[in-house]
């Protein structure tokens, strides 16, 4: 629908970047309209991981199996904003943004070894990001170390008088101290999070990690997040509502693509749509617009504002209970070959992929994936920090500890 679209103006957090010196190296692919895990379903083709190439995981491959051609199992990226991970990846860049809707800048850190931040709702500027779900949408910071990150919020956050969600109060500058101890710490494990799909490696990380926690003095403790289960299916309920709404304004008149028919506007408009989205999109905008219909609109789309609202307040309640940040995995397993990722269906490999991710963005909390240690295959899995609201600071601090 994009395609060669040149926007008039720079999002605000494009110029601020701009402002302070930074280069703007070029675009990076995504999944179109950021709708994805997998960075698969982009108009430029399929993301490929960096990590696909590195020598400990060839030769693994090699071990595996001798006749596999060297290039047919490269892996994906992870999504949406696999570009902008596979840029800082390869060493091509010092930092990259991407959105993070349900998990889109966390997700393809992890599965490129980055640290991937998804700030707090309202700390950073949406003026310019194409909207995907606007009450979840956040700018995400991709880096190779969490200093870096830091670094580039501390030029993103701040109020912005074209985004009336953004903070007013000033913001201090994001310098992240030395942790020397974590003592004082109170790490919370959600319990709910211990999911069967959830890979034994990914497990054992994890496990290793809070240990590591508690052997230098901090207090790890189980939590509950009960309406974990339901966090999924309200993610869907609310995005593809808001998608349907947010893609309305893609008609053929006033951006990008416009189809050759001209019989009428309305089959115009139809052409177009058809045209100019993929599948995935189209699918979106048809549930949303069925959640949206009259005689649905109180059993889903109210409904699912309801349920938002109480996946919001059991991290409150985790949070006033004395627990400083909870750490739980950002992917269910390390990266998979794209011939494996794509057999199976979108929705359902959204609903898998989002899993830890998207409930930060529903209760609007700061969450950073960072490295944790390489995979039996020598790939990289990230583990997830949540904080408190406009914690960021606090957040990363620890994560810098852990890093
Ligand atoms: N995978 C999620 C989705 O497709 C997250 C997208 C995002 O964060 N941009 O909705």
């Amino acid at each position: 629908m994009l395609r060669g679209y040149v926007p008039p103006y720079n999002a605000t957090v494009v110029q601020k970047l701009l402002d302070q010196g930074a280069l703007l190296m070029g675009k990076t692919n995504l999944d179109e309209f950021a709708m994805g895990s997998g960075s698969t379903d982009g108009v430029f083709g399929p993301v490929k991981n960096p990590w696909s190439y590195s020598k400990q995981y060839r030769e693994k491959r090699k071990q595996k199996s001798h006749c596999e051609n060297e290039d047919s199992n490269w892996l994906i990226t992870g999504g949406s904003s696999g570009g902008s991970a596979a840029a800082v990846s390869a060493f091509t860049c010092f930092a990259a943004l991407g959105s993070d809707t349900g998990g889109s800048t966390r997700n393809p850190a992890a599965h490129c070894g980055l640290v991937g931040l998804k700030p707090s709702y309202g700390l950073v500027s949406r003026h310019g990001l194409i909207p995907l779900v606007n009450s979840m949408d956040v700018p995400g910071i991709l880096t190779r170390c969490v200093d870096d990150a830091a670094i580039v919020l501390g030029v993103l956050a701040g109020h912005d008088p074209k985004d009336s969600t953004t903070i007013q109060d000033p913001v201090k500058p994001f310098v992240l101290p030395s942790l020397t101890d974590v003592s004082k710490l109170c790490i919370g494990i959600p319990k709910e999070y211990l999911t069967p799909e959830l890979s034994s490696e990914v497990r054992s990380l994890w496990s290793k990690a809070a240990n590591l926690f508690e052997s230098e003095g901090a207090k790890v403790i189980e939590v509950s997040l009960p309406h974990t289960s339901y966090s999924i299916v309200c993610y869907h309920v609310l995005c593809t509502s808001e998608v349907a709404s947010n893609m309305a304004r893609f008609d053929g008149l006033e951006y990008g693509h416009r189809c050759d028919i001209d019989v009428s506007t309305e089959a115009m408009y139809a052409a177009t749509r058809r045209e100019g989205f993929n599948d995935v999109v189209r699918g979106r905008i048809l549930s949303g617009n069925f959640f949206l219909l009259k005689e649905n609109y109180e059993n889903y789309f109210v409904k699912a504002q309801k349920v938002r609202r109480l996946i919001a307040n059991d991290f409150v309640t985790v949070f006033n209970s004395g627990v400083d940040v909870l750490l739980t995995p950002t992917t269910l397993s390390e990266a998979v070959p794209y011939t494996e990722f794509i057999k199976e269906d979108n929705r359902t490999r959204s609903a898998q992929d989002d899993i830890f991710t998207q409930a930060a963005n529903m209760a609007g909390l700061p969450a950073v994936s960072v490295p944790m240690a390489l995979s039996n295959q020598g790939l990289p899995i990230g583990l997830q920090f949540i904080g408190r609201a406009f914690c960021d600071q606090e957040l990363l601090t620890i994560a810098k500890w852990f890093e």
